[in-house]
């Protein structure tokens, strides 16, 4: 079931420049979405349409409905930059004013601080906290009432590579319980490590979007080879195209040493970002 839909969006700050273009999106209820983008392509303006922070009419669909109203915000949780903490409250105080705020049971604040590996600094004042804990401490307070979606903008921005690795540890176990999350990145590495699906937007234009082996799949087709043959001379094929010449030159070589890369969403990045897309 699709939680998420986007039907021929287009939006403007100012009804006269589009930011977003006919933008159409679907995402299956359970799954990681990365959606990826150079700064400035709309990625967070789609994150604030799909939060109900901006509004569009009726092409932005969450929960097949306009995002808005007491039932929606019940249902998901958000992390954003912009939303701060209560610096010299600790973990534990701060979820427990959120508590309060959605009227969730506070025995849930422990077992949140524990999922995202807080339990032993729950009575940590906040300004006390690095940078990798207090994100921790935000995703904690974005799941605290165990939304059916959790929305991520730019979540491990800034975070070391260990962190950041722990942190999209996090997310799979949010996952696991059955959480849809939509997440916006630059890091194309952290999307293929943890995301199902990814949008790949360049100036307000979603130009590829689907399951990441799908396209991965479609990208290899004109994956090349490096084939050096017993002499260490280097060609280089198209697997598809150049398949005869390739399975030639393994036939006609005793020892040879074949080098082929699976595509990366990086290389796919650079690909679109090359091929004439109006990148930002
Ligand atoms: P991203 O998250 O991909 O970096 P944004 O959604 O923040 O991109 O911004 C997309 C475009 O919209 C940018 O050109 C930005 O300057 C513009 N923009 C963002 N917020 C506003 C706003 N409140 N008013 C006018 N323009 C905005």
């Amino acid at each position: 079931m699709a939680v998420i839909e986007l039907n021929n969006l287009n939006f403007s700050y100012d009804n006269k420049n589009n930011i977003l273009k006919n933008i159409d999106l679907k995402i299956e209820e359970g799954e990681i979405f990365g959606l990826i983008g150079p700064s400035g392509a709309g990625k967070t303006t789609i994150i604030k349409l799909l939060t109900g922070q901006l509004y569009s009419k009726d092409n932005v669909k969450v929960f097949n409905d306009i995002p808005k109203g007491k039932l929606f915000y019940e249902q998901i949780g958000f992390v954003m930059d912009s939303i701060g903490l209560y610096e010299r409250l600790t973990c534990y105080e701060n979820l427990k004013i959120m508590s309060m705020i959605h009227n969730v049971n506070v025995l849930n604040i422990m077992e949140k601080l524990e999922m995202v590996g807080l339990k032993d600094d729950a009575n940590k004042a906040v300004y006390k906290l690095s940078s990798g804990m207090r994100q921790r401490l935000l995703i904690a307070r974005g799941i605290l009432h165990s939304p059916r979606i959790l929305f991520l903008d730019e979540p491990t921005r800034g975070l070391d590579p260990a962190t950041a690795k722990d942190i999209q540890e996090i997310f799979l176990k949010i996952k696991d319980e059955g959480t849809t999350i939509f997440l916006t990145s630059h890091n194309m590495q952290e999307v293929e490590n943890i995301c199902d699906s990814v949008g790949f937007l360049f100036n307000g234009e979603l130009v590829e979007c689907g399951k990441i082996n799908a396209i991965k799949e479609k990208y290899e087709m004109n994956k090349r080879v490096s084939f050096i043959d017993d002499e260490g001379v280097k060609s280089e094929y198209d697997i598809k195209k150049d398949k005869k010449e390739l399975i030639d030159a393994i036939k006609s070589n005793n020892s040879f040493y074949i080098n082929s890369e699976t595509v990366s969403l990086e290389d796919i990045f650079i690909k679109l970002k090359r091929s004439g897309v109006n990148a930002s």
